[in-house]
């Protein structure tokens, strides 16, 4: 049999297939709990989502195995494949097989503009529409971000609104680099299907182990050194420029704002990185209000070296690129326990 072949609910299937993609799932029931395994499978013919309740370990994916007894059911208009523990998978060592317009599965933490088109799967959030003009039409762009377990970066989609909150499968998405971070495009050729699996998002890493630009990543570690610049400064109110002087050299007459900022280098044991944190951050963590700012202008950076300089703390943050190397964009910090990240540290040795 091959996959487009499949229709509707079927039970003891026999079919050759390559394995896309493993992923684990762990969920808690009335009989404790149990782990899931869940991901995609290919032939020739197409690909489709499979669920499996026993998964041999030495399978992995990339793999060709003959399946015995297997069953599809239709769930929400798309057939999807079901291992149980009558399912019989034969590894065949060393077959290769061709899959149909597959895109490479990746996770987000793996996006690289080396392979710019791919095929992913998060859940969406922010996404708005924004309208422009091309050649007389009006036309939307859609932006916000996709997440999964590892990483989130920026979406947008020419056309096409994708709803905050849901799981998608994006199938020839486009990779590009923008402001030093990577983000995902789709466009009129990308495959769009809504997800059933729901995700779970804690993307605890330590350092070594992050070389892309990944966003939304928890990092536990200590500040090392607080950037003596850190502190208050003025910015324009129409073009956000930092101003040294107080006035804008381009829109004189607007007034301008206040603005808070601190960098500082942050180690967790495995190695340290340059951070920078904006008033989002900033403000929430050391408890002061945007319209109090102007009163604590001459002790901000007392306040920061109180709060920072030699404390643990938990921040949530967007990696960035600096020519070759990476530092973090911090949306926001929070206190954590010496001891927790003395634990944290020696389980890691
Ligand atoms: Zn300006």
């Amino acid at each position: 049999m091959k996959i487009n072949e499949i229709q509707g609910n079927l039970n003891n299937i026999e079919i050759k297939v390559k394995i896309l993609s493993v992923d684990k799932r762990e969920i808690s029931t009335s009989k404790g709990d149990t782990v899931y395994y869940y991901g995609l499978v290919g032939d020739d013919t197409g690909v489709l989502p499979y669920t499996a309740w026993e998964f041999p370990a030495p399978i992995k994916a990339g793999d060709v195995v003959q399946v015995k007894y297997a069953k599809t059911k239709l769930y929400n208009d798309r057939i999807r494949l079901y291992f149980d523990s009558k399912t019989e998978l034969l590894l065949k060592p060393g077959e290769e097989m061709d899959v149909k317009n597959t895109y490479k599965e990746v996770k987000l933490m793996d996006l690289s503009t080396k392979s710019p088109f791919v095929a992913v799967t998060g859940k969406i959030s922010n996404m708005s529409g924004k309208e422009y003009n091309k050649a007389g039409k009006t036309l939307t762009i859609y932006n916000g971000f996709i997440e999964d377990d590892t990483s989130k970066v920026r979406i947008s989609s020419f056309g096409k609104p994708l709803e905050n909150g849901k799981i998608y499968r994006l199938v020839g998405a486009k990779v590009s680099e923008f402001n030093r971070q990577l983000e995902i495009s789709i466009g009129d050729k990308t495959e769009v299907f809504i997800e059933n699996e729901d995700m779970d998002f804690e993307r605890y890493y330590k350092l070594f182990e992050v070389d892309n630009p990944a966003g939304g990543i928890t990092i536990i570690g200590f500040i090392i050194t607080l950037g003596t610049k850190s502190g208050i400064i003025k910015r324009c109110s129409e073009c956000n420029k930092p101003l040294s002087t107080g006035v804008c050299p381009d829109h004189p007459d607007k007034p301008t704002k206040l603005d808070i900022f601190s960098y500082f280098t942050l180690d967790d044991g495995t190695k340290y990185i340059q951070c920078i944190a904006g008033k989002k951050a900033i403000m929430p963590f050391i408890g002061v209000k945007e319209e109090e700012l102007p009163r604590y202008a001459g002790e901000i950076y007392k306040m920061l070296e109180d709060k920072l300089y030699g404390h643990a703390v938990k921040v949530n943050a967007d990696f960035i690129k600096n020519d070759g190397d990476l530092s973090l964009r911090v949306n926001s910090i929070e206190n954590v326990e010496k001891e927790d990240i003395r634990k944290d540290i020696e389980l890691n040795q």
